[in-house]
């Protein structure tokens, strides 16, 4: 840590808490009582404030809205059973958050100060972390140009912010998926490596195509020739193929995942062999009908390990072995409530305690 952050900290006079519905929480619609907001003026940043959950106001000239400079984090804390709260590998989404702002020429935010705005404002809120199994707080910051003008520049102005969401589990099925052919996510030396807000709206209409046709993800090729595995949805794509843990390489086109990198730490840990490689359609499909890929699922913050059920590939659908036979994935998700509940080691320091 460099220094402290300054924080005005303005509480709310009236808590939301008891009024709240934890038995149903839809993911991402309920807010807790604070944010925090921060600016971008004359090369640096200002103004840290935690305040009362509300509109903010901006001009309806900020070039974000016009041209997308604006991207996000998505990250989790959980409360142990002793009432700590951890927030887990936030070290990993401050340096992501940079790398996103990078590609977007947008400025980067330190990551000491990343990592002590998340630890200020779910400390202010830490009563809002719900304890059932599966759920968690969900800590959502960005950032956005807040420049007035319309031509296409990067903004001298920004907001940071960050939100939270208690919220319990994204998936409660396992997932009927589509392979996509036509459409694609990114593309080489585009953004795909950078959690973009663009790159979430352009997936909405195959997204929602594919819904229509009574799928629930899609997973994504590569945008040259649609034949090799890239994304699911907007989660990394895992595969045990051959009793190996086999995921797409990160490079440009695909986002390198923070629960991506804690599965196949896990795997190393455990002596289970790891393909870091390009995974082509084809073999997939050959594991689904030979019964050699013995599990599948998508990887990532809000959806956590969520199984795929059925792979559909050219009007085929294949169905996989059921979620609750599958040795890799189950033992994934054993260990990592573990670790995140505080019920077990985190011999890697995954933990990142709110004192
Ligand atoms: C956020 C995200 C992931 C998962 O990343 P985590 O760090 O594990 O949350 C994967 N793919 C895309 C496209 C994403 O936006």
């Amino acid at each position: 840590m460099t220094e402290t952050l300054d924080i005005k900290i303005t509480k709310t006079l009236k808590s939301r808490l008891a009024e709240t519905d934890f038995d149903n929480l839809v993911f991402g619609r309920t807010f807790t009582d604070h944010m925090l907001v921060a600016d971008y003026s004359d090369g640096e940043w200002k103004n840290f404030e935690i305040l009362p959950y509300g509109e903010i106001s901006v001009s309806p000239g900020i070039s974000s809205l016009h041209y997308g400079q604006s991207f996000f984090e998505g990250i989790k804390a959980y409360k142990h059973a002793d009432g700590k709260v951890s927030i887990f590998r936030p070290d990993k989404n401050a340096q992501r958050f940079n790398k996103s702002a990078e590609r977007l020429c947008m400025p980067p935010m330190p990551e000491d100060i990343f990592l002590q705005s998340l630890l200020a404002v779910v400390d202010i809120d830490r009563n809002w972390i719900p304890t059932a199994p599966g759920h968690s707080l969900y800590i959502r910051p960005f950032m956005f140009a807040t420049d007035q003008y319309l031509g296409v520049a990067p903004s001298l102005s920004y907001k940071y912010m960050v939100l939270l969401c208690p919220v319990g589990p994204y998936f409660t099925k396992a997932l009927r998926t589509k392979i996509e052919t036509h459409y694609t996510r990114s593309a080489a030396g585009g953004m795909g490596y950078a959690k973009s807000s663009g790159n979430y709206g352009g997936s909405m209409y195959p997204a929602k195509k594919a819904a229509e046709e009574g799928f629930d993800q899609l997973i994504w090729t590569d945008a040259k020739e649609h034949k090799y595995i890239e994304e699911m949805g907007a989660a990394n794509a895992m595969f045990v193929l051959d009793g190996k843990l086999v995921t797409p390489l990160t490079q440009d086109t695909i986002l390198d995942g923070v629960t991506r990198d804690t599965v196949i730490t896990l795997a190393h840990d455990w002596g289970f062999p790891v393909e870091e490689r390009n995974v082509s359609v084809d073999e997939l499909i050959a594991g689904a009908k030979s019964g050699k890929l013995t599990d599948a699922f998508g990887a990532g913050t809000a959806a956590t390990i969520a199984p795929v059920g059925s792979i559909s590939y050219q009007g085929e659908e294949y169905t996989l072995i059921d979620p609750s036979q599958r040795e890799f994935s189950q033992k994934v998700l054993k260990t990592l409530d573990a670790i995140r509940y505080g019920q077990g080691p985190d011999v890697h320091g995954w933990n990142c305690f709110v004192e």
